[in-house]
């Protein structure tokens, strides 16, 4: 047995699965109890056309399997993996052709691109906004804690392009990004309330911050936008309670639900950004 495959059982508490099998039910039992999904086949940073080009592959052959399953569920995907790095505009290609077999096979044709580290978000946000253009089912996820992202959400309003907000988690220097987690929770507040309108496009809150859930709240109640016109999205595996308690309190929950053999990265972001996470992993792996 291989050594990722060893250790995947710590990662499990994180990531669905390393099959599509799995990744499925684990939507269907998310499904079951009022939630909606977005399925991430991961993988990511690639630098050869071949394997760009199977990144693509992979992720029309999701398309087509979910095609056959009556599931709420939507796709995140990252361009790193469509080989965005060497070859822009091949990456865009390579993100269209998934986003026409998503608009023709999908229940939720939507497709979520993921942000990632900084020197990809002006390339990342440049195809994204010319593959919108052509295709409306797809939108990017912007990082509060990037000194770039207010004229971002600003952009982003103005094209009516749907955004899931985050803290970002990469690790990030100074002239880039906000690096204290009050200047980041500001930010991400600002940047929420001018996502959240009545007749915004449908933005996505991504966190599990309690602080910033609350004001997100009040904020889009004082607004008087409906829990139908946003969501707020949780990872796998993550707060589980929380998740439980938006849904009960009649928000729309969406999970992030990712899957795969190349799990590592992920894994490792999850640990990074909370040391606890590898706690709550090993205390999965215990069962207890
Ligand atoms: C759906 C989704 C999609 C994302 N997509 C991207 C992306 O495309 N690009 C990107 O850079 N980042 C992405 N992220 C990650 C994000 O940027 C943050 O790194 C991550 O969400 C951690 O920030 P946080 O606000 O959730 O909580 P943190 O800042 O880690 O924690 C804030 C507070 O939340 C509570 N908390 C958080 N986690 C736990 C826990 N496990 N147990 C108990 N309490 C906890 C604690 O009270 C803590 O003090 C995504 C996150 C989500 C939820």
């Amino acid at each position: 047995m291989s050594l990722q495959r060893w250790a995947f059982p710590l990662a499990r508490r994180f990531v669905a699965g390393e099959s599509l099998d799995e990744a499925i039910a684990a939507v269907q039992r998310l499904n079951d109890d009022g939630f909606a999904a977005t399925l991430d086949l991961l993988g990511e940073d690639v630098h050869r056309t071949e394997d760009a080009d199977r990144a693509r592959n992979d992720h029309l052959a999701l398309i087509e399997t979910l095609g056959h399953h009556a599931l709420d569920t939507n796709i995140s995907i990252k361009l790193s993996a469509f080989g965005l790095g060497f070859a822009p505009d091949a990456a865009r290609e390579r993100l269209e052709a998934v986003l026409a077999a998503a608009a023709h096979t999908l229940r939720d044709p939507f497709v979520r691109v993921d942000m990632e580290g900084s020197a990809l978000v002006a390339p990342t946000l440049d195809v994204v906004t010319s593959a919108f253009a052509r295709h409306r089912n797809t939108g990017p996820v912007l990082q509060a804690y990037l000194h770039r992202t207010p004229a971002d959400v600003t952009s982003m309003i103005e094209h009516g392009i749907r955004v899931r907000l985050c803290k970002g988690a990469y690790k990030e220097p100074p002239d880039v990004a906000l690096q204290s987690m009050h200047a980041i929770r500001v930010q991400y507040l600002a940047l929420a309330a001018q996502l959240l309108a009545p007749r915004g496009a449908y933005p996505a809150i991504a966190t599990h911050d309690p602080l910033l859930i609350e004001a997100v709240k009040r904020v889009a109640d004082q607004r008087g936008v409906a829990p139908s016109a946003f969501e707020f999205q949780l990872l796998y595996g993550v707060r589980p309670d929380l998740q439980r308690a938006l849904v009960a309190d009649g928000y729309r929950v969406r999970i992030y639900v990712p899957f795969g053999t190349r799990w590592a990265k992920y894994f490792r972001r999850r640990v990074t950004e909370r040391r606890a996470n590898l706690f709550f992993a090993l205390r999965s792996l215990l069962g207890r």
